[in-house]
């Protein structure tokens, strides 16, 4: 998938970086001045969710609403699904002291909810990472409720079904109902909802003690291996007590 990004040069021109997929992105020229200058992605938790949230924006701009929508979505599943991972990838750091394998990270991909929209896969990421539900994070921080209320229609809605409703459903409507007249007022509130809902799981990455969470992981790992070497020696302790005494020679 093709990645464009737009930059204003300092002389007025502008600069569109564009990236395939995951791949870097070209240096691109300024449209005025000539000039040649370099991008490189932002500090992410999921940079492909990153990129997916500018080809949401560009297929907006060139009238692919219905396209807009689809990939706006997909940027909030890709981030949703790099946290998760980005914590089953601290637990096995923890213990292991090695990043994640491909097959590794296929293997857990198994236990994200594959259905039930966006409440049932931000409930449970929320419920791993911060140990409440999506709504109650968005309540509790500041910042993410800020985020929220910010949202056209949001008051007294609930934070998971008001993404369900506004952005997942819709996206539902074109990708399963094959619906493919989007307005590009919806459009463009679908890719502000989906900026809103990747805003507040950045949130929730930032309340996340990451820390103190692999600390804890790595306890129980230390713990486990105890409780394993004491049951070993109770183990032996018996059998030593049941073996027949030896004869004395
Ligand atoms: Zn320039």
């Amino acid at each position: 998938m093709k990645i464009p990004i737009e930059r204003g040069c300092d002389c007025g021109g502008t600069y569109v970086f564009t990236a395939h997929g995951d791949a870097e992105f070209r240096e691109a020229t300024c449209s005025s001045c000539g000039s040649v200058a370099s991008l490189i992605d932002p500090v992410s938790v999921s940079v492909t969710g990153e990129r997916l949230l500018y080809r949401s924006k560009a297929d907006l701009d060139g009238g692919d609403y219905s396209l807009s929508i689809v990939v706006a979505v997909m940027a909030v599943e890709s981030f949703l699904t790099r946290l998760f991972l980005k914590l089953k990838g601290m637990e096995n750091y923890a213990v292991t002291f090695k990043p994640p394998t491909p097959t590794q990270e296929a293997e857990w991909e198994k236990e994200f909810p594959k259905s039930g929209g966006f409440p049932s896969s931000a409930g449970f990421v929320s419920q791993r990472l911060v140990g409440t539900t999506f709504d109650k994070f968005v309540a509790t921080s500041k910042r993410a409720s800020a985020i929220f209320s910010a949202l056209p229609d949001s008051r007294e809605a609930s934070p998971t079904r008001y993404f369900q409703n506004q952005l997942f459903r819709r996206r539902n409507r074109i990708a399963h109902w094959g619906y493919v007249n989007t307005s590009k007022s919806e459009a463009q509130l679908c890719h502000n909802v989906a900026v809103a809902a990747v805003s507040i799981l950045r949130e929730m990455d930032a309340a996340t003690d990451w820390v103190a969470f692999a600390e804890r992981m790595a306890e129980a790992a230390r713990s486990g291996v105890a409780v394993e070497r004491q049951q070993l020696r109770d183990i032996l302790a018996v059998r030593r007590r049941s073996e027949p005494p030896r004869q004395a020679r």
